[in-house]
């Protein structure tokens, strides 16, 4: 279906849609409605899976609508910290060739949909200030390359005319050309849209209070109360994100993540100097200027815990600090106005690697976290759907539900 104007037609889906009553059982259960639960609700429903999606707000109005949107595929500082060990480099080829199938999914969405996701593949540098960082930057390489992933490392003249914007005295920088970003405030209501189409049911205003699993209760076993009534399902996936961790504890499973709030900046337009994303080996910076001609400054850098129900504000020292990070990597930013920030919450894993699959402790329970999740949301959803589909899949075990919790014999 054709879109027009930024929306597809036939425009989004309506309350009217989202706010009928709850089905009375399902056979999976999806529970959160940000880009890892709507993208699960297509796949599943596009392969004949009868599914239902709660959530306890709106679609898409957490971690999913509130990111930067850019593409991460090269491997990141956080990724490459303890690179001494076989084991490590290994777990971090497992991540990159995960990053490059998921370059492969997002080339090809917007056609798949059907409709507006804002696209650019634009490529991405990522710069080294340091010989430090200039070697890290070609020992990662080595490793996407053996993954295959894509890189260049690129160093003075060279990096000076491929990319005259940024600081004349960076040493290099690995360019990856299938960076990019899209726009988050699309991607979850595309999915969403088209995950009911495909039949499955969606609800919001529908948060999860309890889940009860009767061991015994057969193709139904899961009982979960939500705000908009009760409904059983034979399968769950908990794709709550920030607060997957209290969703598993519902079911008695204690979960490895943590929520984290985040801050980001946007500035006033300027000229269009800046095609592909930036980042930094060595510090917490995302860099990229938009269509509007506005650039978006993020990076990782931390939001402000606020008390339950868990919004982080913004804080003077990171949009400072971030913004410190974006003049010294160009200097063209020096006096470019930022004119809002915001934050978001988000999941972050121990081990910084997603958890997706099913618990072998609690055997019907899924879980559907992503940290760099709106890279790898859409690849995620298709690998669990298939998995929920056909009963096999490829989703690597190194992203076990079961690492690192412990069942809490509460529930059953
Ligand atoms: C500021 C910021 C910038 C980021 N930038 C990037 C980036 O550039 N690139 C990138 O790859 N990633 C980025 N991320 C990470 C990415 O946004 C997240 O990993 C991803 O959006 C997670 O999607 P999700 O669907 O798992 O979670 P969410 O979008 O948070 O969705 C979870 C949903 O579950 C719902 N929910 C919670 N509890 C319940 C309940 N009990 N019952 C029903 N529903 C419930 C919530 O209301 C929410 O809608 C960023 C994150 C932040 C915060």
């Amino acid at each position: 279906m054709p879109s027009e104007g930024g929306i597809p037609a036939g425009g989004w889906l309506p309350a009217s849609t989202l706010r009928r009553p709850l089905p009375e059982s399902t056979d999976v259960l999806i529970v959160g409605g940000g880009l890892a639960g709507t993208a699960l609700a297509y796949y599943l429903a596009r392969s004949g899976v009868e599914c239902a999606l709660v959530e306890r707000a709106e679609l898409n109005r957490e971690a999913s609508g509130t990111n930067a949107g850019s593409f991460h595929f090269q491997i990141a500082l956080h990724q490459l910290t303890a690179l001494e060990t076989g084991n490590v480099r290994e777990r971090l080829g497992t991540e990159v060739r995960l990053h490059a199938a998921a370059a492969e999914v997002w080339k090809t969405l917007e056609s798949e949909l059907a409709g507006p996701l804002d696209i650019h593949i634009t490529g991405g540098l990522m710069v080294a200030e340091t010989a430090e960082e200039l070697r890290l930057l070609h020992e990662k390489r080595e490793i996407e390359e053996e993954a295959g992933l894509e890189t260049h490392v690129l160093e003075g003249d060279e990096l000076r005319s491929f990319a005259p914007y940024l600081a004349d005295d960076l040493l290099g920088a690995t360019w990856c050309p299938d960076e990019g970003h899209a726009n988050p405030m699309l991607a979850a209501p595309l999915f969403a849209l088209r995950a009911s189409e495909a039949g499955a049911e969606l609800r919001t205003h529908a948060g999860v209070s309890a889940i009860d699993v009767d061991p015994d209760g057969g193709a139904r076993r899961f009982t979960v109360r939500t705000d908009a009534g009760t409904i059983r399902a034979h399968r769950i996936v908990d794709a709550a994100g920030a607060w997957g961790g209290d969703v598993a504890a519902l079911a008695g499973l204690r979960l490895p993540i943590r929520p984290e709030g985040l801050h980001l900046n946007v500035t006033e337009p300027r000229e269009h100097v800046l095609a592909p994303m930036v980042q930094h080996i060595g510090r917490r910076l995302t860099l990229k200027q938009t269509e509007y001609d506005t650039f978006i400054i993020g990076g990782g850098w931390p939001a402000n815990p606020e008390p339950p129900p868990g919004r982080y504000s913004t804080i003077w020292e990171s949009a400072a600090g971030n913004v410190a990070v974006a003049v010294r990597v160009m200097p063209f930013l020096a006096d470019v106005r930022i004119v809002r920030t915001w934050s978001g919450v988000m999941a972050f894993t121990d081990d910084l690697a997603p958890i997706v699959g099913e618990s072998a402790r609690l055997p019907g329970f899924h879980t559907l976290i992503a940290t760099t999740g709106f890279t790898l949301s859409p690849l995620m959803a298709r690998l669990l759907a298939e998995e929920l589909a056909t009963g096999s899949g490829t989703i690597p075990p190194e992203y076990s539900v079961d690492r690192g919790s412990t069942r809490q014999p509460t529930t059953i």
